[in-house]
């Protein structure tokens, strides 16, 4: 006898998620389960097309269906795993009250203790590669104070263009974009008292036409200013992420960024080590600042570690010239912001998955 679809979900009730730790068929991940002559077909709904664990789950299925063939004594050649994605909302309430971006399904803030250390650069080649995965991904440059995209992007000829009193996202590599720096003089100091920073990242946030996306990537200003605070009153924040060097001053100032989003009850998704190290033009490697450094305050701080990146001229350069998607022509490079991709969003689906979305609350210690 052939094994029939029921029997195949059977199997899959023995395959477990490698992060929640239950099985897919309690998750609700399986769409289909066809069996064509000898052949099994199984689509699974990931939570994420960045999921960092599609071959061992692959492997898994495989595994499984397998051992219900010969369970059976069923004629049996092989599965086809076909794997779909659907990023899961995060918690839609906010503590202002409704949620102003419904069609957003996970924010994830950027932000670092200190200026200079490669947040803006983190943020744009992780909305790029969470984009290139699949994801239909914003960027929203809430560094009011010193906005990058114009250039990291490269939006310099690019029109601010709006339809009513709403902006429309530049849609540049794969995402879309929105900047202080695109609707202002480019040469004029911003300078912002408290309630001005607050009315100007809401309407960046709030007045872009953003759609339906499955990632809005904030990069925020540096240190633990007013931006922040107004960013977790104003949308649902899946999480924050840290970006530090590996020196030790690097360090203190992260650490002081990884609480002050606790303390707005903002789940710290982990730390991204930028300029581990440099790579030379010959591919040699150079430890400049004490590589590691931001893994070990990461581990001391209980929080994950979500990769490192190189120092790296091309990465420079493709950020002067504005074309990030030039960093995916350097395997390497290109590599390591896929693995920071991959954590992040796996991460976050988890947060989601697990329902341990905290609502921000303020206590000030
Ligand atoms: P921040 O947003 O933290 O102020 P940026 O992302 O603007 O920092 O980076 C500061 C400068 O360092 C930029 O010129 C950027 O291109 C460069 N940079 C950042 N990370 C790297 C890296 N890993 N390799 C080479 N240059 C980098």
């Amino acid at each position: 006898m052939p094994l029939t679809p029921a029997d195949l979900t059977d199997a899959l009730r023995t395959v477990l998620d490698p992060d929640i730790r239950k099985d897919l068929v309690t998750l609700g991940m399986v769409k289909e389960t066809k069996v064509e002559g000898d052949r099994a077909k199984v689509t699974v709904e990931l939570t994420t097309p960045a999921c960092p664990m599609k071959d061992k789950i692959r492997g898994d299925i495989e595994a499984a269906i397998k051992a219900k063939a010969t369970e059976r004594g069923a004629p049996y050649s092989g599965v086809d795993v076909t794997f779909t994605a659907d990023v899961r909302r995060a918690n839609d309430k906010t503590r202002d009250g409704a949620n102003p971006l419904p069609g957003v399904r996970q924010v994830i803030a950027v932000g670092a203790g200190k200026g200079g250390v490669g947040k803006s650069t983190v943020s744009v080649n992780l909305a790029v590669a969470l984009a290139r995965m699949g994801a239909k991904v914003g960027l929203l440059d809430g560094d009011i104070y010193g906005p990058s995209a114009p250039t990291m992007l490269g939006l310099e000829d690019e029109a601010t263009q709006a339809r009513g009193n709403m902006l429309l996202p530049f849609e540049v590599h794969g995402i879309k974009a929105m900047t202080i720096g695109k609707l202002v003089d480019a040469d004029k100091p911003l300078i912002w008292r408290g309630p001005m920073a607050h009315g100007a990242f809401k309407q960046l946030a709030t007045q872009t036409e953003w759609g339906e996306l499955d990632y809005m990537i904030v990069d925020l200003p540096p240190g633990t200013g007013d931006v922040p605070l107004t960013l977790s009153q104003l949308l649902p924040l899946s999480g924050a992420v840290i970006v530090c060097t590996p020196q030790i001053v690097a360090q203190d100032d992260a650490r002081r960024a990884a609480k002050m989003f606790e303390q707005l009850g903002v789940p710290v998704i982990g730390v991204v080590e930028n300029m581990s190290y440099f790579v030379d033009d010959t591919g040699k490697e150079h430890d400049l600042f004490g590589r590691g450094g931001a893994e070990i305050m990461a581990q001391t701080m209980g929080l994950n570690f979500l990769g490192s990146i190189a120092i790296r001229t091309a990465l420079r350069v493709n950020s002067d010239r504005g074309t990030p998607l030039a960093n995916w022509n350097d395997a390497r490079l290109g590599q390591e912001f896929d693995t920071v991709a991959r954590n992040i969003a796996s991460r976050v689906s988890m947060l989601s998955m697990l329902g341990q979305f905290v609502q921000p609350t303020i206590s000030v210690h």
